[in-house]
């Protein structure tokens, strides 16, 4: 039998596998995925037979492994979280330089958000029917791997991060899923209870009934969380799991940043494709790989493991 630090810090090594995994995971779904974005499964056909390599394109012209939104986004939340704690006014500042660089694509929702933060100053979005887009779902891998360990913060720091540009009850139930799944992935779960987290969202939100999959994959975060979850249960890898996803089309770069932080998460680094890492932009590639182990050695987990007080849990860091 191991000694027990060694097997402690084993289990930190596969943890931090997959954390990286998780953010490279979105990256790489989000780079294959933008070449598809708003086509129909029979034109991808048409075009790519299969699409299955990184290759850029799309409408958004992009260069073979360029991120679109859905990446940046989380990296600008990663970073303020990095630099500042869970300061919500300090993601909206980075969101704000990100919108100011002008990003080569931006959700008509996030805008909106972004902008009353900067007019206004406001951190959340008031309740609004038409904010049932995916946009703050597909920030989510840098809030899970913060917050692994404790799911009342978990479920905190989703919906304040969400509601800068999202305010929906469906909205806020994907997130808290997403990032479940995220956290019973990183610490080894089997497929059964990710399952079970769906069953419990459906029980919720009957919309999200995926099991007769009927092929939407819209921004509509309900189609979009149906689309990861068919193909993620009904695939047994990494690279099964994106290809179905990003070949249904529709909103197809979010679909598959969602499946790879969940599937990275599950399946670890080994199960990315290395032809798909090697095309992921490198600074992108650094920055994700970085930021996720800065993360998880945040997260009340990994301070309990080695025995240091959370720093989220002191009210100092609290600017909110
Ligand atoms: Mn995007
Ligand atoms: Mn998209």
């Amino acid at each position: 039998m191991a000694e027990p630090g060694r097997e402690k810090s084993s289990h930190r090594h596969t943890l931090y596998d997959r954390a990286r995994a998780c953010y490279l995971g979105l990256a790489v779904g989000d780079a294959l995925g933008a070449t598809t974005e708003f086509m129909t499964p029979g034109e991808i056909r048409a075009t790519h037979t299969i699409h299955k390599n990184i290759c850029g394109g799309g409408w958004l012209r992009l260069k073979p492994g360029q991120v679109t939104d859905d990446t940046e986004m989380s990296l600008a939340l990663g970073r303020a979280v990095l630099e500042r704690g869970w300061c919500l006014s300090g993601i909206a500042d980075n969101f704000v330089a990100w919108m100011r660089g002008k990003p080569v694509d931006i959700g008509a929702t996030c805008r909106r958000g972004i902008r009353s933060y900067l007019l206004k100053g406001q951190l959340e979005q008031p309740v609004n029917e038409w904010d049932a887009g995916n946009g703050a779902a597909m920030r989510m891998a840098p809030v899970a791997l913060l917050t692994l360990g404790d799911d009342v913060l978990l479920m905190r720091c989703a919906l304040e991060q969400a509601r800068l540009t999202h305010h929906h009850p469906l909205s806020d139930a994907a997130c808290i899923t997403i990032g479940r799944m995220i956290h019973h992935s990183l610490t080894g779960c089997d497929r059964f209870a990710l399952h079970a987290l769906t069953r419990d969202l459906v029980a919720d939100h009957p919309r999200f009934q995926f099991s007769r999959y009927d092929g939407q994959a819209s921004a509509y975060v309900v189609d979009t969380l149906r689309t990861v979850f068919h193909y993620f249960f009904t695939t047994g890898s990494f690279e099964e799991c994106l290809i179905g996803v990003v070949n249904q089309g529709g909103d197809a770069d979010t679909t598959g940043a969602i499946a790879g932080m969940i599937a990275g998460a599950f399946y670890g680094c080994d199960a990315i494709p290395r032809r798909w890492l090697k095309k992921l932009d490198p600074s992108i590639r650094e920055d994700v790989e970085e930021q996720a182990i800065r993360l998880i050695q945040l997260s009340p987990l990994v301070r309990r493991q080695i025995g240091d007080g959370h720093p989220l849990t002191q009210e100092k860091n609290h600017e909110i």
